[in-house]
């Protein structure tokens, strides 16, 4: 299927300026996002919807980089966004949820589980209720019983489109995931915040020092995160000619990508 590569979200994060990647699928069937990035009401209400942490990342919040704007700019209609898949609920991942309300919204149960019921503190501050009370239709999917190249309990959501992969990652999160999405010749690896800056995989120059630190001041599990991240490197040094590894903040990879 045709993946378009959209940044929704420009952040001046602590020791880099960043993007926010997403991804807009052309499946048999209609439209999916991959991720949402900021959305129309973020813009509109920062201090309700995103709370005291747009201190921390500082968003420029541009309309003209929602993800709403950028489908009716390519010359689509939103309400042909039938699906969106999220890696996780922090906010500059689903704000934009409220700008397709009729679209189904697929996450690993373990996610939307931390994002409804919070248990720890950085859960209570990190996830902000008031970017779902629009009350979209979760599709809160279990451990799939695949392996996807390597990573075990994937599932493929084929109520989507065949050939969408949702791949737990958790560590960002408690319920964080890829997504991979077989673009025809290639697939394309959407990691999210599995990791935030592609030299942290590639060894040689690290990622800002800040950025680094700021990783691992949101990290739901520090093992977890490291250790995907061993696993995504080692993706990373096979060179797959038929793999696209982007995730949600570096603007390498998507400049790459487009
Ligand atoms: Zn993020």
């Amino acid at each position: 299927m045709r993946v378009h590569h959209l940044n929704c979200g420009t952040m001046r994060l602590p020791g880099a300026r960043v993007v926010t990647h997403v991804l807009l699928l052309e499946t048999p069937t209609g439209l999916a996002l991959v991720d949402t990035g900021y959305g129309v009401a973020d813009i509109a209400a920062p201090a309700r919807r995103l709370g005291a942490y747009r201190h921390v990342v500082r968003p420029v919040l541009d309309r003209a980089e929602t993800a709403v704007e950028q489908v009716r700019g390519l010359g689509f209609a939103p309400e042909d966004v039938r699906d969106v898949v999220v890696t996780h609920f922090d906010t500059d991942h689903v704000g934009g949820l409220a700008d397709f309300p009729w679209a189904r919204v697929h996450v690993t149960a373990t996610e939307w589980e931390a994002a409804s019921r919070p248990r720890t503190a950085l859960e209570r501050a990190r996830y902000r209720s008031a970017q779902w009370e629009h009350g979209p239709q979760i599709a809160a999917h279990g451990p799939g019983g695949e392996s996807w190249r390597g990573f075990a309990a994937a599932r493929e959501l084929t109520d989507v489109a065949p050939g969408v992969v949702l791949v737990p990652l958790p560590g960002h999160t408690r319920g964080h995931a890829a997504v991979a999405v077989d673009a025809g010749s290639r697939w394309v690896l959407h990691a999210g915040d599995a990791f935030y800056d592609l030299r942290a995989l590639t060894g040689g120059v690290k990622p800002p020092a800040a950025l680094r630190a700021q990783e691992r001041a949101v990290a739901h599990d520090r093992g977890s995160l490291r250790a995907n991240q061993e696993r995504l490197a080692e993706l990373h040094r096979q060179g797959q000619q038929d793999l696209l590894l982007v995730n949600a903040h570096d603007p390498a990879p998507l400049a790459a990508a487009r």
